[in-house]
């Protein structure tokens, strides 16, 4: 038997002890496994040690320094390598794990493979969605995050990172008038569709708590309230949870504002009433994707109050979905009338009618905040902060695993979806808060709306071009371009109220011009081609930003509005970039019109299991599958005179 302080000091007597050298090192004649060993232990993992030469640093640094050299040089195409043409995925089924270990620069080379031909984010050119560059402090923290890869379930194994997520939640709280630090609080998850399930969820454990939903599953046919532009996360989060999409109520929206129209609101709360139906949720969006619709929360609340939920059911949840808009929540405390930072006066305006608007989440029983969009951090770092967090952890709180111990006082694990979490989303939040403060924010959003602006007016002074959502604020601007010979602005007015066969065949044949020349657009950036010395943009296209005035129903397709769109989130971009896109766009425009076709990107297929055509409907008699347009609808959804759809 060794003695105790041997065998610590050690390796054990005998067997193992016979393979090595008195130095440590391997004999030659040990078996192979302690070899390989030897290698990952050597050189696979960071030492565990400081003191002790390690080459990690040095190989992130080299590593670092080649995926950099993908980028271009200024004035350069919007991708990165030199490999520009579509992604090849037709033998991506052949993949095997390797026999042997590999050496690690033969990783990093495969790795850096696979960015071969991907869009550069930070690029001016790049402005085709929500697709915003990482910071740097957000990068590190991802980093540092995964070092040690703690697992975010509990404080035990991610210790003081923990703070990041309670602080972030304290951060974003102390932004919302009346919310309480002591009360808020918040867990980050896989996205803003996260957010919007851990709410729906939220409000089933709580309107249904008698009926013990969470243990005999969701038997109740309660609806989701949620406008008719509202993010089809709704669909998402409905159908996962198993309450069923059909129990989503489309509310419709204002004309005018987008936001939801509380008379219609009111409407159907007094059906939903009248029938003994409970409403689980109202979901207000604080910002729609591309209209930047923002509903009245106070409005909804205060309708809620009138019509209570039948005997048996608690009052509806309100949950805002602010991924988007939250971000104007940092204008707190800035001064619009003067105005310190220089903000053009209209922007500075229409920042304080949105940070107006968005102040009223503090109706809210939950909110969900998306860094990976306006917070300039990478994916998927999003935040589900509810008011009362007691009051959630009571509701959704669950026995913890016999073999977790909580010997922290932090263990979200026992209320949170996810089982293991990352800590990199909470870390890069935070630290991209304390980078960036309230004056960064309130500078990097300045910068989307001054660089619509910049567009918006560029287009004003093109007779071809016309914006289509001047009313719209905020991030997004559509634009229509026409043939040379027509006055886009005549022409689009009659697109859009004329209802003649002459005037919807006109509109037909500018919606393909549109179509047309995104396409045309696209073959440009993705063939790496230089026309007049310049590279093609990464922009994109809506094919249902709205309806025409005459017909709303949807049931003639052909009566939507395409239109090009610009989401300028980089602050990259400048003046002279929007002068650019603007003469990319015309030049596209005339390939179109010059009847020559585009030419053909070289197509690669995809292997299956991915190529195989699955049928459109999910199966059995259901018709999960279908969508109505209105629910894919990215902005005004016309006038709302013959509404058609999911009812009651
Ligand atoms: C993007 C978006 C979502 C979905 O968020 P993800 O982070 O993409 O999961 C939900 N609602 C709105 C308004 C959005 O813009």
């Amino acid at each position: 038997m060794p003695k105790p302080h041997q065998s610590m000091n050690g390796p054990p007597d005998g067997y193992y002890k016979s393979m090595f050298r008195a130095n440590g090192r391997i004999k030659r004649t040990a078996p192979k496994w302690l070899h390989t060993r030897q290698v990952l232990s050597s050189s696979f993992f960071p030492s565990p040690y400081t003191g002790v030469a390690d080459s990690f640093r040095s190989e992130v640094d080299c590593a670092l320094a080649q995926l950099e050299a993908m980028k271009q040089v200024k004035g350069g195409p919007a991708y990165l390598g030199t490999e520009f043409g579509l992604p090849d995925y037709s033998d991506v089924n052949e993949a095997e794990i390797p026999e042997q270990v590999s050496t690690l620069q033969d990783v990093v080379a495969d790795m850096l493979e696979l960015f071969e031909g991907m869009v550069n984010t930070a690029h001016p050119l790049s402005q085709p969605n929500v697709l915003p560059p990482a910071n740097k402090a957000s990068i590190i923290a991802t980093l540092f995050a995964n070092y040690f890869s703690q697992n975010f379930i509990e404080g035990e194994y991610a210790w003081n990172l923990e703070k990041a997520e309670m602080e972030t939640s304290a951060m974003i709280t102390r932004l919302i008038p009346g919310w309480d630090p002591s009360k808020a609080g918040g867990l980050f998850t896989y996205g803003g569709s996260g957010c919007y399930l851990y709410a729906v969820k939220y409000a089933l454990a709580h309107v249904l708590q008698l009926h013990d939903s969470r243990l005999n599953g969701v038997r109740t046919d309660g609806k989701i309230l949620v406008s008719q532009q509202g993010h089809y996360a709704k669909m998402n989060s409905t159908d996962w949870l198993g309450l069923g999409m059909d129990n989503i109520v489309d509310i419709e929206t204002d004309d005018d504002t987008n936001a939801m129209d509380m008379k219609d609101l009111r409407e159907k709360l007094v059906e939903l009433n009248t029938n003994n139906i409970p409403v689980i949720a109202v979901i207000c969006t604080m910002g729609t994707t591309d209209a930047f619709a923002i509903d009245p929360v106070d409005e909804v609340a205060a309708l809620l109050d009138e019509f209570p939920n039948p005997s048996g059911y608690n009052r509806p949840l309100i949950y805002c979905d602010a991924v988007i808009g939250w971000s104007f929540l940092t204008f707190k405390g800035y001064d619009f009338s003067k105005n310190p930072a220089g903000i053009t006066k209209s922007i500075s305006d229409t920042i304080e009618q949105i940070y107006n608007k968005i102040l009223k989440i503090q109706y809210a029983d939950a909110v969900g905040v998306d860094f990976h969009k306006t917070g300039w951090v990478p994916y998927a770092t999003s935040l589900f902060l509810a008011k009362d967090l007691p009051k959630f952890k009571s509701l959704m709180n669950r026995p913890g695993a016999v073999y977790l111990n909580e010997r922290t006082e932090y263990n979200p694990g026992l209320y949170s979806l996810e089982v293991s979490r990352s800590a990199a989303p909470a870390l890069s939040a935070w630290a991209t808060l304390r980078y960036f403060g309230l004056q960064g924010f309130q500078t990097t959003i300045t910068n989307v709306l001054e660089m619509s602006l910049c567009l918006r007016e560029i287009l004003k002074a093109e007779p071809n071009m016309i914006c289509v959502n001047e009313e719209d604020t905020a991030f997004v601007t559509l634009f229509r371009v026409y043939p040379d010979d027509v006055d886009a602005e005549t022409r689009y007015e009659r697109e859009l109220t004329e209802d003649s066969e002459e005037a919807r065949d006109l509109l037909e044949e500018s919606n393909i011009l549109q179509q047309k020349t995104a396409d045309a657009l696209w073959w440009w950036l993705r063939s790496g081609s230089q026309i007049d010395g310049m590279y093609g943009p990464h922009t994109t296209y809506t094919s249902g930003f709205r309806t025409t005035d005459y017909q709303d129903d949807m049931g003639n397709s052909r009566a939507v509005i395409y239109a090009l769109k610009s989401f300028p989130l980089n602050v990259n971009i400048t003046y002279e970039t929007m002068l650019g896109l603007v003469k990319r766009v015309k030049i596209a425009r005339d390939m179109v019109l010059s009847g020559e076709p585009i030419p053909e990107l070289p197509h690669t297929p995809i292997c299956p299991p991915y190529s195989v055509v699955v049928p459109e409907v999910g199966g059995g008699k259901s018709d999960a599958g279908r969508t109505r347009i209105t629910d894919m609808m990215s902005g005004v959804v016309g006038s709302r005179k013959k509404r058609h759809g999911r009812g009651i």
